[in-house]
């Protein structure tokens, strides 16, 4: 699993560090951000959690290998 944060659709909701602290932090901003992109199999179900619950999409998921990204700026 590979996991980013689509930071121009984050609203800083932060229900994503609730989900998964070990994966996902949100910076001084407010926005948040992947603390890695290659989340353990252990952290997969609160990765899930967080991408279900983010109320605008932004944690992005893939199974394996990310495809390529627009110019939306992750991380
Ligand atoms: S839950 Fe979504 S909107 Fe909220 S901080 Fe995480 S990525 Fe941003």
């Amino acid at each position: 699993m590979r996991v980013r944060i689509a930071r121009d659709l984050c609203v800083g909701a932060g229900q994503c560090e609730r989900s998964a602290p070990a994966v996902f932090a949100q910076d001084d901003s407010g926005l948040s951000l992947a603390l890695t992109e290659e989340p353990a199999a252990e952290q997969w179900p609160s990765v899930h959690e967080a991408a279900d619950l983010c109320p605008v999409g932004a944690v992005l998921v893939a199974a394996g290998r990310l495809a390529p990204f627009d110019e939306r700026e992750t991380a």
